[in-house]
């Protein structure tokens, strides 16, 4: 059974002052999860966790996986910014981008971060927009191919667009090494949301491998090794999570099994997790505002996929529990839906629920990490607030809802602009 980090009685005392629909992040269970993460890799003195601030970019919830010691990885000009923000710098920021402007690696420069490489034509790149290549650079490598775990789950390398062939990360090496890079890093990210705990160990031991075979063949000094994210989490309430200490534990032997015994004990070990950081620690709090009946059962609620993608976007599984009736009976098959000009905007189709009436608080489980991040404005609908329930109970705004007025702030060049924000 999945349970909520929130009450009934709580939500009614929050939406006194902030009305539904809100997404709602735990901080204690945020920290909880992050000291269990150092603790997995607490066997390599390097290790660090750049949290992936594109699964939820918000400066205050950095703020405390810094405190909890992670790093940002980073991807985009404003994530930078925001990494820049909450005092990330140098070492403490991972820039790992794809199709990249220049002067995004600028600003990772700039602030110190490593610079990880999608393609090898970025070298030349880099090294034009900031006069010479950085002491330490990292590539981020593309097996091809089909990627298969011993559960079964797999993804394609050879269709997506990241990351370097083989090949051209031998000649990267080369060419980076000539230039005067002194410490080198690999990064892969090959499956995103996995099952089980035998991604990661598994991904080590191909970047092991590899890492092995650069040294020997390019004489570079492999400083670390990035297994980026793709740690899943049960978004099911059937499923079993992640058990990082396991995983941790996994990527340990590999460790030992083959760097260690090549002399290459000094590597450090990167992780860049969005989802496990922080995903079962949000949810999206909505209250159920419309009834319908006709060919089927529908509960419109007051929060629409313009707050949570990822159902609309990928059929993806989002668990609900209506608030004071965790122990009620799942009587009624409904489709949960959102007011979007679009039949996909559904939070669960055929769900079967407790009973709802109109006022009942639901909450959407897991929405910590790719949850209001998605978040866009079709049909004019506006981003919802973010609020954290801190360690102590209370609860803080760490985003504030968009308002009329932000929605149309770039309109500030049309000739009534006033009369689009007076009333707002
Ligand atoms: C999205 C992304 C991550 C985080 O992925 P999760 O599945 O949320 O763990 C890490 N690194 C890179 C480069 C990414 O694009």
């Amino acid at each position: 059974m999945k349970t909520t980090f929130v009450t009934l009685e709580e939500v009614k005392e929050i939406v006194k002052t902030y009305p539904t629909p809100f997404h709602l992040y735990d901080e204690a269970g945020i920290r909880r999860n992050a000291r269990k993460v150092y603790e997995a890799f607490s066997w390599n003195p390097g290790f660090r966790e750049y949290f992936a601030v594109k699964a939820t970019p918000n400066p205050f919830l950095m703020q405390i996986l810094k405190e909890e010691g992670c790093g940002f990885d980073c991807s985009s000009m404003t994530e930078l910014q925001l990494a820049d923000a909450v005092g990330a710098h140098g070492a403490e920021i991972m820039f790992s981008s794809n199709d990249t402007p220049p002067e995004e690696f600028c600003k990772a420069a700039e602030l110190g971060g490593i610079i990880n490489l999608d393609d090898i034509t970025h070298i030349g790149i880099v090294e034009k927009a900031l006069g010479k290549l950085p002491e330490t650079m990292s590539c981020r490598f593309n097996p091809g191919g089909v990627y298969q775990l011993s559960n079964g789950i797999m993804d394609n390398p050879g269709d997506s667009k990241y990351g370097m062939t083989q090949e051209q990360i031998f000649e990267a090496f080369r060419i980076m090494k000539e230039k005067g890079v002194r410490q080198f890093g690999i990064h892969a990210f090959l499956v995103s949301n996995t099952v089980g705990n035998d991604y990661y160990p598994t991904l080590a031991a191909t970047l092991f491998e590899l890492a092995v075979r650069l040294k020997e063949e390019t004489g570079v000094h492999i400083s670390f090794i990035n297994l980026s994210g793709g740690v899943g989490i049960p978004y099911r309430p059937d499923q079993e999570g992640a058990d990082i200490l396991k995983i941790g534990a996994g990527v340990h032997e590999a460790y030992d099994r083959i760097l260690r015994v090549n002399g290459m004990g000094d590597v450090k070990i990167y992780t860049e997790m969005g989802r496990f950081m922080m995903g079962p620690y949000g949810c999206l709090v909505t209250k159920a505002i419309n009834e319908k009946h006709i060919y089927k059962e529908y509960i419109g609620v007051d929060a629409c996929a313009a707050n949570l993608m990822r159902p609309a976007m990928y059929g993806a599984y989002h668990h609900i529990t209506v608030l004071g009736k965790e122990d009620a009976p799942c009587s009624q098959k409904y489709d949960v839906v959102g007011a979007l000009c679009e039949n996909n905007d559904k939070f669960a189709i055929d769900r079967m629920l407790p009973k709802i009436d109109m006022g009942d608080f639901l909450v959407i489980h897991d929405t910590g990490a790719h949850g209001f991040a998605m978040g866009y404005n079709y049909n004019g609908r506006l981003w919802s607030a973010e609020l954290l329930k801190k360690e102590d109970g209370s609860v803080q705004l760490i985003r504030r809802a968009q308002t009329p007025k932000d929605y149309f702030a770039t309109f500030d060049i049309f000739p009534v602009y006033e009369k689009l924000t007076q009333t707002s």
